[in-house]
């Protein structure tokens, strides 16, 4: 660092950005957060962080920073005090909750909060506002993994480490980009071959040639979503053969009868060739290589999530996984990998889809434990999840829902059928939005929470491996920003009574954690064992963490651990491959895949304003197969236009690449001036609730050309 702008200090805390939760240390000058490095003690990143972490510190001062609340007025979001924004707002809810029920209102948040932070905003949600129309943006990313996980292991929770990539002897990534999206992962596929003397079988299954495939021994470019019928297809020529570790299978599993008789009348080796176009030998091969290995380790993210058969999808993984032995060892895991800094700590403590602690809100004794613990009526806590996001958005627009709450998330970027939702907001008689940065859907609001940002505020976030990392507060809030903590604390004093009742004794963030230690004690999640100093200490904690395991926890379900199951048991379970619902045709030739790039994160809003990473990936463009631009006549560089069933995007430019198979294109979704989800397809998986992002039909309009 030149001696100008040498920090004054350096502070300890973790990367704000994405789910592998790096390390790092905020340097500090004049109060400004000036830099960002990584911390070499960290076990996740060992002193590497990718571009996101290494300019995080530009995002903190960007000119889409929100520094007062905002309040329309005469048509205009315009600056007000903060108890003009509370009042508007808390009459605004109490009015509609009187004549329309509490359910009119209605909530989306995030994955980038701190878990103490979704702690106090779902406690409130809940259990003050009385609205169980509580859900996530983790619903469009995550939702899949937690309901595949809860179908196979009976509970959410990833069950390996980061340490598995370094000690198997297989991975196989399975719609996973991770250069792009998770860069850090690969230093420690890097490690095995150092750890163990010898390289792994790196297999990378996806039907675009990711820069993730660089790295693969074997790349299997299979068709669009027909990730399940491979996976299935595997689980049979593995029992056909033989080669099933028949001794787990019947101590640690239940199912398999059922599972074997549903694989083996439906998924015959030519079958899938079918489904998935690799051929037979090679579907053998595979199978033999990930059989065979003395420890497998399988990982996927949005490839797999983000479909209407996702959930299932992860239930395939988690058997090929069970039926081979491969789970609670060394390098033996189903893997799922999150994609917000803290997704994991809405799943664990958020009150979304659970009770904090992963407790059922139909389990009476669960609800019954949690009043008790936290001190309040039984009757408050719901007996059932509400609706999830995109429920939500069908209630507004079907006018059962009146107001929303959108905290950091930016539903007008991110959600599928942009001209679906556009309509359906309309319908609002209030939207508030609560972001640190003036988001598209915070331009379109009736009132904005001016919210503190990464840097600014002190918490814990839970990354992809379950640990805990501690991140530490190094500035002061922009402005009147204040920490979505205290935000929704003061929010809790405009509602009579409810502050009394849900943060009295919640002064701090810190209080907050104690509390969460206290809910999660002997669940699944136990945070009991950790605190503040110790994540700073060891560099972040994995969970379960408490007296039997102070040091925490890297993998669940091995040997020592039954599946939170009623017999201890992970189940196998039959689940169907089913085709895509808007296939390619004669008006709509090509299908649609969208996903990320390295340099941006999800809709911009910190991402955009940094230069250096915004220089590198200033707009979307459109991966087009050779023989694709040829039969239309295009070219790299050239701009089109792209449509079909919903919407239409503009101005694209074309990069004509073999990353691609023939019929299909990548967009990426980051950009609101391309905006890919004009096009996307509001189809969503039944038990997740999960858009199907991945795949829709389209077609290309060169005459677009400006
Ligand atoms: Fe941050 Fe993720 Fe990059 Fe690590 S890999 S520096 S957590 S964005």
């Amino acid at each position: 660092v030149a001696k100008a702008k040498a920090p004054d200090k350096w502070v300890r805390s973790t990367c704000g950005y994405c789910g592998v939760g790096c390390g790092m240390y905020i340097g500090v000058k004049n109060g400004e957060a000036v830099y960002s490095k990584g911390d070499p003690l960290h076990p996740v990143n060992m002193g590497t962080l990718c571009p996101k972490g290494l300019s995080e510190h530009q995002m903190v001062r960007a000119d889409n920073r929100v520094a007062t609340p905002l309040l329309r007025r005469d048509g205009e979001l315009q600056p007000a005090s903060w108890n003009e924004v509370f009042t508007h707002t808390s009459n605004t809810f109490k009015r509609i909750q009187e004549q329309h029920g509490k359910g009119a209102v209605a909530v989306v948040s995030t994955g980038q909060l701190l878990t103490e932070e979704f702690y106090a905003l779902g406690k409130f949600v809940q259990l003050g506002l009385g609205t169980n129309n509580y859900d996530g943006n983790t619903t469009l990313c995550m939702a899949s993994a937690v309901m595949g996980y809860k179908q196979s292991f009976g509970s959410d929770g990833p069950v390996g480490c980061y340490e598995d990539f370094e000690k198997a002897d297989v991975i196989m990534l399975i719609g996973a980009n991770i250069a792009d999206n998770h860069p850090i992962l690969k230093l420690h596929i890097a490690k095995n071959k150092k750890t163990r003397g010898r390289k792994p079988t790196i297999i990378v299954i996806d039907p675009r040639k990711s820069k993730t495939s660089q790295m693969a021994d074997i790349f299997v470019p299979l068709k669009p979503r027909s990730d399940l019928a491979l996976i299935n297809g595997l689980c049979y020529i593995i029992m056909e053969q033989g080669w099933e570790d028949e001794k787990f299978i019947r101590e640690r599993t239940n199912g398999y009868k059922a599972f074997r008789k549903h694989i083996m009348a439906n998924y015959p080796p030519q079958e899938v060739a079918n489904i998935t176009g690799i051929d037979v030998k090679e579907l053998y091969n595979l199978a033999r290589i990930y059989a065979n290995a003395d420890a497998a380790m399988s990982a996927w993210t949005m490839g797999v999530n983000q479909s209407s058969i996702g959930t299932d999808t992860v239930s395939a993984i988690c058997n090929l996984a069970l039926i081979t032995g491969n789970l609670g060892r060394e390098g033996a895991a189903p893997m799922s990998i999150t994609g917000q800094c803290n997704a994991m700590g809405t799943r664990e403590f958020g009150f979304t889809s659970s009770i904090p602690g992963y407790r059922n809100y139909a389990s009476e004794s669960d609800r019954r434990e949690f009043a008790n613990i936290i001190g309040v009526p039984e009757e408050l806590i719901p007996t059932k999840r509400g609706y999830a996001y995109p429920q939500i958005i069908d209630a507004i627009n079907r006018g059962e829902i009146k107001a929303l709450w959108v905290v950091a998330t930016n539903p007008l970027v991110s959600y599928p059928d942009q001209n679906g939702l556009r309509e359906a907001l309309k319908k609002l008689d209030l939207l508030v939005v609560q972001d640190a940065f003036m988001s598209d859907t915070a331009q379109i609001a009736d009132v904005v929470f001016a919210a503190a940002t990464w840097s600014e505020k002190e918490g814990c976030y839970t990354n992809s491996e379950r640990r805990c990392n501690y991140a530490k507060k190094a500035i002061e809030p922009l402005g009147e920003s204040k920490a979505d903590f205290y935000i929704v604390k003061e929010f809790s004093t405009y509602f009579e009574g409810k502050h009394d009742l849900l943060f009295k004794e919640l002064h701090t963030p810190r209080d907050a954690f104690e509390e969460i230690q206290r809910v999660s004690k002997g669940r699944l999640c136990d945070y009991s064992g950790m605190s503040y100093e110790l994540m700073e200490e060891l560099g972040g904690i994995q969970w379960p963490c408490n007296e039997k395991a102070p040091k925490g926890t890297k993998r669940l379900y091995g040997e020592d651990m039954p599946c939170p199951t009623p017999d201890g048991k992970a189940q196998l379970l039959p689940v169907e491959w089913v085709p895509l619902s808007e296939m390619s045709c004669r008006e709509l030739p090509l299908i649609l895949n969208t996903g990320r790039t390295v340099e941006q994160f999800h809709t911009r809003t910190k991402t955009g304003t940094i230069g250096i990473l915004d220089n590198l990936a200033p707009e979307a463009w459109v991966d087009l197969n050779p023989k694709d631009a040829a039969r239309l006549k295009v070219k790299s560089g050239d701009r089109i236009a792209l449509s079909g069933n919903r919407g239409r995007v503009e101005n694209v430019i074309v990069k004509v690449s073999a990353t691609v198979r023939e019929g299909n294109i990548f967009v990426p979704f980051h950009f609101n001036e391309q905006l890919i989800n004009n096009i996307t397809i509001p189809e969503f998986d039944p038990k997740s609730f999960e858009p199907n992002y991945k795949q829709c039909a389209v077609q290309l309009h060169s005459e677009a050309v400006p």
